[in-house]
């Protein structure tokens, strides 16, 4: 039989649009490499699956082309989608969307049993290897050992992070046999590899901080607020990883402001060191910041303030090092090395170049019929939801198929 669509890729992308196609009366079969669909979707969020956010937009990559898929498929969209097939969810802070379960296996439950409502069928352990159009019509695809013919294919491959064999990207290889163009493709959000001295003894704490990823010449290359996680290599945590995107093979470090949302302003700040002085005079320099900085960054920042850690009360330290604390407080300085591996990413930065796809239907510019959506594509998304919310966004596009209207580079024609 010849599918009205064949998908590549059981993901989030590939499943969204299967559902809407076959909702909509579409005979759809999903091909996955696999041997079970929407394992990213298992693993995200920490099992708990943080599906969109309703809040402000924050992509990269081809940010304009990720705005006008989700003003196509917006965050109401999805929601009427998630209600459409069963699923109840809640909003949490910073407009963080999960399942009301918090389980990502309610997401796939619910996925799996639409699939089955409306009638898609899923081929799991089947490798696509190749994909071509026949005879200007309809596309070939041999998967596994099966050949499935489509008269549309939808490239839902998703990328390589957080997978552990790398190398088998095989969507972008798909992609570029139709004459499109693959932007090199390189981890994000992914934790950062720091220099060791500084980070010595701190691995496995946590702590609340403004962070500053600064190029050496001492321009802010991105800045967030939050909290961050120490580890033998590096940094983690949320903050650190949306800093990741914005390290590359220029020499850059990492600037860790760890009392700007404790005190207004760095008087304040001082007058608080001031007091403690006096208060802890005849105990050891180390004294000054406990109860304010966990311990093991206290002495830290003491040694990156330059204070003189053995024989001395704080009686005996000049007052001067006091402004030398502030500045190790509010300027903490870490070397950057680089970024983990793509293996420890979550998402893909780079991928299929958008401008080559109409962002109304997801469809190829370059090859009728033909479409891309989620991860493959060069869009990636902070943490908070935004990387699945492009891949189920821009999967019920291609799955709705509806071109709206003829862009600028378009050539006029508007398909219903
Ligand atoms: C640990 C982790 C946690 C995450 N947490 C979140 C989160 O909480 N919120 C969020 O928004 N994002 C999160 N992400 C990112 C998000 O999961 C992905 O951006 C999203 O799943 C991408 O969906 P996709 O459908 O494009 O690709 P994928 O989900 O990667 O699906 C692609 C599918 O295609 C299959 N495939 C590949 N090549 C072939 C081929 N040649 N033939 C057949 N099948 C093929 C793959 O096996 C895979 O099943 C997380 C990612 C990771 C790794």
């Amino acid at each position: 039989m010849c599918y009205d669509l064949a998908v590549i890729g059981g993901g989030a992308a590939g499943l969204a649009s299967a559902i809407t196609a076959s909702r909509n009366k579409e005979s759809v079969i999903v091909i996955e490499a696999g041997n079970a669909i929407g394992k990213k979707i298992i693993a995200s969020g920490n099992g708990r699956c943080n599906l969109m956010n309703t809040g402000n937009l924050r992509y990269y990559g081809d940010e304009a082309f990720a705005r006008q898929v989700l003003s196509q498929c917006s965050a109401a969209d999805q929601q009427q989608f998630w209600n459409d097939i069963g699923l109840v969810t809640v909003t949490e802070s910073e407009n963080r969307v999960y399942p009301c379960t918090f389980q990502s296996a309610s997401v796939m439950n619910v996925l799996k049993t639409a699939l089955r409502l409306y009638g898609a069928e899923i081929l799991l352990n089947a490798p696509v290897h190749a994909c071509r159009k026949t005879d200007g019509q309809v596309f070939r695809i041999d998967a596994g050992d099966r050949a499935i013919t489509a008269r549309r294919v939808l490239i839902a491959t998703g990328g390589p992070a957080g997978l552990k064999h790398c190398g088998k990207e095989t969507g972008y290889s798909l992609l570029e046999k139709f004459g499109h163009h693959i932007i090199p493709v390189r981890p994000s959000l992914v934790p950062i590899r720091t220099e060791g001295k500084s980070i010595s003894g701190l691995s496995g704490i946590r702590a609340r901080c403004g962070i500053s990823l600064k190029d050496n010449a001492g321009n802010v290359l991105h800045h967030e607020n939050g909290e961050i996680l120490f580890t033998d290599y590096g940094v983690s945590g949320i903050c650190a990883m949306q800093c990741s995107r914005f390290v590359d093979e220029k020499p850059c470090y990492l600037e860790i402001d760890f009392a700007g949302h404790l005190f207004s302003d760095e008087e304040a700040l001082i007058s608080e060191l001031r007091s403690r002085k006096k208060m802890f005079g005849t105990m050891p320099p180390e004294t000054l910041l406990l109860g304010l900085l966990n311990a093991r960054i206290a002495y830290a920042v003491m040694k990156q303030a330059g204070v003189p850690m053995k024989g001395e009360t704080l009686d005996e330290t000049d007052d001067s090092i006091l402004r030398c604390v502030v500045r190790a407080l509010r300027h903490y300085r870490i070397g950057v090395t680089g970024i983990r591996d793509m293996e420890d990413a979550q998402v893909t930065a780079g991928g299929a170049d958008c401008r080559e796809f109409y962002a109304d239907n997801m469809e190829s510019r370059i090859m009728p019929g033909l479409y891309a959506a989620g991860e493959v594509l060069n869009v990636d998304g902070d943490c908070g939801g935004y990387n699945l919310m492009f891949a189920f966004g821009s999967g019920i596009l291609a799955g709705r198929n509806r071109r709206k209207k003829a862009d600028s580079s378009a050539e006029g024609d508007e398909a219903g």
